[in-house]
């Protein structure tokens, strides 16, 4: 008798689980943090020099272009306000990035 309600109650428990909360996977993530490929030469957008990049440089995507900046100031600038050296740079007739 016993062993009866003992197994009703873990077939009971086993069938919650099974119905439960199905764990929802999260999506498979595009792998954060891959490097995109480094251009022989870059122009940063906001010196308007051009560099060479290298592991150490700076990058932002905007607006599905990656930019490369030659320093960590000016990578920051730019993301303040991407339109407005965006623009200076057309002016000038930089070829970005
Ligand atoms: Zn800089």
């Amino acid at each position: 008798m016993a062993m009866r309600w003992w197994l009703v109650a873990a077939l009971a428990s086993s069938a919650n689980l099974a119905c439960g909360a199905a764990p929802a996977r999260p999506a498979a993530e595009a792998p954060s943090g891959t490097t995109p490929a480094r251009p022989a030469q870059a122009t940063c957008p906001v010196m308007g020099e051009t560099f060479t990049p290298s592991d150490e440089t700076e990058y932002a995507e905007y607006k599905g272009v990656t930019y490369w900046f030659c320093c960590r100031g000016c990578r920051g600038k730019f993301l303040a306000e991407p339109e407005k050296y965006l623009q200076a740079a057309a002016e000038r007739g930089l070829k970005l990035p």
